[in-house]
């Protein structure tokens, strides 16, 4: 497995916020995480980035238990990309800076290769020529795109994506969901929050239905969307949709 959770828990004070959560992706493979707002899918991602400190359980990437204290962060995080609801792009800092920012300085790659592969990035996703712009000149969905190959830049091997439309303009939502559609097609393994059912169903190959921090309810879209077995994903489903 590229990224197995295996019994996570994570508290805040009282609150159960993960509760002997278990997940599973392999590689080349897209998880969709649903569920309602406060069921723990943010702090899931936030957890495998090492954002967030788990309380029990362990996290592997590639096999190697990543939430062990004597990992370096810095290391995991080259590995993964994440991106979130809110792009994050520094407004006073150009796109081609925004991305090559934290490859030179954070993980000391080589400036030029960093450059260029940001540039390639730029080109597949049709944004060659907003490399010199600052982020107010971009569209939302723009913003959006050059926040996902500021993930991509270092090559990682799974990508977390947090609601990444949900600030988006509806007309703009479509132009990010498809770059994700052709992350899937080269390959890339991703887990995503998201309240887009239609693109689950389209995108993922295992949905997971998160309530009160619990795996609910897991399995192929077409399967946990169409025919929810759980009376609370069935519940869920009828209000979002
Ligand atoms: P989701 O992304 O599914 O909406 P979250 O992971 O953001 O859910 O939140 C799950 C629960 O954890 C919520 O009850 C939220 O209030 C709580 N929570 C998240 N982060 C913190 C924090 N830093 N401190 C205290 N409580 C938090
Ligand atoms: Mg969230």
């Amino acid at each position: 497995m590229l990224l197995s959770c295996e019994n996570v828990r994570k508290t805040f004070g009282a609150g159960v916020v993960l509760d002997d959560l278990s997940l599973e992706v392999a590689e080349h493979r897209v998880v969709a995480l649903i569920g309602a707002s406060g069921s723990g899918k943010s702090t899931l991602l936030r957890c495998i980035n090492l954002l967030t400190e788990i309380d029990d359980g362990v996290i592997r990437l590639d096999g190697e238990d990543i939430t062990d204290p004597r990992v370096d962060p810095d290391l995991v995080r080259r590995r993964i990309g994440m991106v979130f609801q809110s792009y994050n792009l520094f407004p006073h800092m150009t796109v081609l800076r925004n991305i090559t920012l934290a490859p030179g300085r954070v993980h000391r790659r080589d400036a030029a290769e960093v450059r260029e592969q940001a540039m390639d990035w730029l080109g597949r996703v049709g944004l060659a020529d907003k490399a010199d712009s600052y982020p107010d000149r971009l569209s939302g969905g723009q913003q959006q795109r050059v926040a996902i190959v500021r993930a991509l830049v270092n090559s990682p091997r799974l990508l977390l994506l947090d609601e990444v439309t949900s600030a988006l303009d509806p007309e703009l939502v479509g132009e990010v969901l498809t770059m994700i559609r052709g992350l899937k097609d080269d390959g890339m393994t991703m887990v995503l929050a998201t309240h887009e059912m239609g693109f689950a169903r389209q995108v993922a190959d295992q949905v997971v239905f998160l309530d009160g921090g619990r795996v609910l309810e897991a399995g192929p879209p077409d399967r946990v969307l169409g025919d929810p077995s759980e009376p609370r994903t069935r519940q869920f489903l009828a209000r979002i949709i």
